[in-house]
């Protein structure tokens, strides 16, 4: 079978590989629709501290079971699934407080274990003994469930930014993740979403796709006056960065309303993690800021509901479909923000 590889920063290669087969606790599946993103993007560039190459990439992961191993009950061949990205041990302090996202010995597919750019792959028992494999809904496809695993991560920031009825929310950043959280806030309620980015082609794509109340191009606006000017003077109820920018984050702080929250759901670049805010307009406005750290089993399965619901439709955000032998050329739209969602087809 074809699978797509790590071996280096720089090299990835699509190269042949011996099919898997399911062992005590896992399940095989044929992979339907394997998605990318700007962490694809980022480990083709400098890799990751936790994949030991050759690995198997791919992470957002939908497709279809076609061996079941020894022990494993509840699932057969043919039943349609998505498979969780970010593994926790579901044993530790944290998850048994059921914090599953600050897990501190969270595994991942395709950083520990061979992900989603195959033909074929199994599911490891972890990902089984946590609940981390979910039917995917009638109605949903395959491309549309392999968007799950982003969007319960923007579910998970959502909820510890506590977004709700009224709110009027900014979301920094126009990609996907971005464009997944102004979907996400107007089904929870949100009164006016502004978008921001500095690529004015991706806003503009965007803001074609997801209709937020204002589109700000910060690479010709002073973007804080804007929000300022956008809200009566208020500032923004919620502020989300999903963007890996130090400036984004020290902007967010500075344009949220009284009692605002802030998410940081991006990282920063690991040699770039130290930014610059105003402590009293944290202490006098009284802001919250939180982080995000992906996504629980429990985000995954809520994330599906969202979208066969259709409360957060996700079809019309996948740009590109490319097969598994183009995976380059994917990570390369998604890097130069060509794209909302790509999406590879083994
Ligand atoms: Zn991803
Ligand atoms: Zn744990």
């Amino acid at each position: 079978m074809k699978v797509a590889r790590f071996h280096a920063p720089g090299d990835i290669r699509v190269e042949d590989a011996p099919e898997p087969t399911a062992r005590t606790g896992e399940v095989k599946i044929r992979v339907r629709n394997c998605s990318t993103c700007g962490t694809d993007a980022k480990i083709y560039k400098f890799g990751h501290h936790h994949i030991r190459p050759p690995r198997v990439m791919g992470h957002e992961i939908a497709g279809e079971i076609v061996e079941v191993g020894d022990e494993v009950t509840g699932w057969q061949a043919g039943d349609r699934v998505q498979v969780i990205a970010a593994i926790p041990c579901g044993r530790c302090e944290e998850c048994r407080r059921g914090r599953m996202t600050v897990c501190p010995n969270q595994e991942s597919m395709g950083y520990h274990f061979e992900g989603g750019f195959a033909e074929f792959m199994t599911v490891p028992a972890k990902v089984l003994a946590v609940d981390g494999l979910n039917r995917i809904p009638d109605g949903v496809g395959f491309a549309e469930a392999s968007v799950a695993e982003p969007l319960a991560c923007v579910l998970n920031g959502q909820e510890l930014a506590r977004v709700g009825e009224g709110d009027d929310v900014v979301i920094m950043g126009s990609g996907p993740i971005g464009c997944l959280h102004v979907r996400l806030a107007r089904s929870r309620g949100a009164a006016r979403v502004f978008l921001v980015d500095l690529n004015a082609g991706r806003l503009a794509m965007a803001a074609g796709l997801v209709h937020p109340d204002a589109s700000i191009r910060g690479d010709e606006t002073d973007v804080v006056d804007e929000v300022l000017k956008l809200t009566e003077g208020r500032g923004a109820d919620v502020v989300i960065t999903a963007a890996a920018s130090g400036a984004a984050q020290e902007q967010a702080i500075q344009m949220a309303a009284r009692q605002g929250r802030i998410s940081f759901f991006g990282g920063l670049p690991k040699d770039a993690p130290i930014i610059s805010a105003d402590a009293n307009l944290v202490h006098y406005r009284e802001l919250t800021i939180v982080g995000a750290n992906g996504s629980s089993p429990q985000h995954n399965k809520q994330a599906l509901r969202l979208i066969a619901e259709g409360a957060v439709p996700v079809s019309d955000l996948i740009t590109h479909r490319l097969p598994l032998d183009q995976v380059l050329d994917g990570i390369g739209i998604v890097s130069r923000g060509e794209a909302i969602k790509v999406t590879v087809e083994p």
